[in-house]
């Protein structure tokens, strides 16, 4: 039995899907003007594994995640750089393709872009407008009306009148209330735009999310997910669109995935504070890289903050390297996963309890343990089975240990180890801790076992 922490509700609560068996879920994406930093690495991460977990325990899940591919601040990055918005938004499409295959995530079932759904859009804002929950203002603008929406500020728990009295919004002249916010923006010169009922213009950034959802998951959704600040005001917003349109409940489960700090503050484009995905991953070992930033990112609480520094994220690979060490050294036997084998039942329990990764990850180290100790090659497996549902294990053990000497560097090593055999045998000591020293240099540490000698990066 799954339990989810719902963010509107406030609490944990058994997860029951609109479907027997199947999962409408929905996450909000990226904005497409740069690559992707590390605290938006957490939250894509975050869903690749609940989208993982709940595949795992058997469900048939549609995962939606959205692709912004218009907004003033792509318009602006395309004009800076003097290229075409669409040639910069495919080049950070792609880019972001290869940063997520490198943290290993799969690819959701659907990544719907913005410009491809326009139609749905203003679909969806006629709706309001007819309804009377949005109204065109003079300036060619369209307004969503927040007063006529009763549950405006249920998911993050404000009125509207806290709201007007906590923001500084500037008071606009077209709208009827400083909260209502944009639906449609009229035309500027030199912008993007397209033909509506409204005159030129193009979609706000709430709007989006509503009509893509609806169009590939319907009215109701099992869950939606976002990082922690999205839920004001983004989310508060989706929900007064899809609700106000609908009459439905939009969302039965939203969660939230805590921010990424650095120096305990959050990582933000527009705080300086910035690490790439990429240029992380690129200052680590290509082998043990990706999969080393995916470790740590799932090791906290998806909904505890997690700091980022290059201390904590070497330990994190270091410890992700000792389980494929137990991995390498009794290779997995054939086997089938059972859930009700100790060790598996504790890391279902964990991952059925609102996703407690750091839970999950506790039993694998005790797994490493047993399996070091006993040298059994089913509890090897199980090892494997279980990291593999969240992604992780899957790689040759042997080669991830080394890393990156792979390869020709793999093959000179071996034949070092060789010479440095033949030294000893012949009871040349000083060219054997010659050649040693030569290994070491190359930041291989040897490991003289009974079964000879292997190596791994040191
Ligand atoms: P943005 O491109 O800023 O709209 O962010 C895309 C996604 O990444 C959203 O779900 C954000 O909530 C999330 N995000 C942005 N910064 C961080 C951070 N420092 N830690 C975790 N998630 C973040
Ligand atoms: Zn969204």
């Amino acid at each position: 039995m799954l339990r989810i922490h719902n963010s509107l509700a406030r609490e944990k609560q058994a997860f029951t899907p609109i479907e027997p068996g199947k999962v409408r879920m929905y996450v909000c994406g990226l904005t497409v003007y740069d690559y992707f930093h590390i605290g938006n690495a957490r939250t894509l991460t975050v869903f690749d594994m609940v989208y993982r977990w709940l595949t795992a325990a058997g469900y048939q899940v549609k995962y939606v995640r959205n692709i912004t591919d218009v907004d003033d601040k792509i318009i602006d990055r395309a004009n800076k750089n003097g290229e075409p918005i669409e040639a910069l938004t495919s080049r950070m499409v792609a880019a972001m393709h290869e940063d997520c295959d490198r943290l290993l995530m799969l690819r959701p079932s659907a990544e719907p872009r913005a410009t491809q759904h326009i139609d749905n859009m203003l679909g969806l804002i006629g709706d309001l407008v007819t309804n009377g929950k949005a109204y065109p203002a003079s300036n060619g603008d369209v307004y969503y009306a927040v007063r006529e929406f009763p549950g405006y500020g249920k998911l993050s728990g404000k009125s509207i009148d806290d709201l007007r009295a906590g923001e500084r919004v500037a008071v606009d002249g077209h709208k009827r209330d400083p909260l209502d916010f944009v639906l449609w923006k009229a035309a500027k010169p030199q912008e993007p735009h397209w033909c509506s009922h409204y005159g030129e213009g193009r979609p706000g950034w709430h709007i989006e999310c509503s009509a893509m959802s609806r169009a590939e998951l319907g009215e109701t959704l099992d869950i939606h997910g976002g990082g922690w600040d999205l839920q004001f005001p983004h989310h508060e917003n989706e929900i007064a669109q899809s609700e106000g349109a609908s009459g439905k409940p939009f969302v039965n489960y939203w969660m939230h995935a805590a921010f990424l700090n650095m120096d305990n503050e959050k990582m933000s484009k527009s705080l300086g504070n910035v690490f790439t995905t990429r240029a992380v991953l690129d200052k680590l070992d290509p082998v043990q890289g990706g999969e080393a930033v995916r470790f740590f990112l799932l090791r906290g609480h998806y909904r505890s903050e997690i700091n980022y520094t290059w201390d904590i994220l070497q330990d994190a690979r270091g410890a992700l390297v000792s389980l494929y060490t137990a991995l390498r050294d009794v290779p997995p036997a054939e086997f089938e996963l059972d859930w009700t084998e100790p060790y598996a039942k504790r890391f279902f329990d964990a991952m059925c309890d609102d996703f407690n990764t750091p839970m999950a990850f506790a039993v694998l180290f005790e797994l490493r343990n047993e399996i070091n100790r006993t040298r059994d090659a089913k509890l090897s497996a199980l090892l494997c089975a279980l990291g593999g549902t969240l992604g992780f294990l899957q790689a040759d053990p042997a080669a991830f240990v080394q890393g990156e000497a792979a390869g020709d560097e793999a093959a000179e090593i071996d034949a070092l180890i060789a010479a440095r055999n033949e030294a000893k045998k012949a009871k040349n000591f000083a060219e054997a801790d010659r050649i040693r020293d030569e290994i070491k240099a190359r930041g291989i540490v040897l490991e003289d076992g009974a079964g000879g000698t292997t190596w791994r990066r040191a």
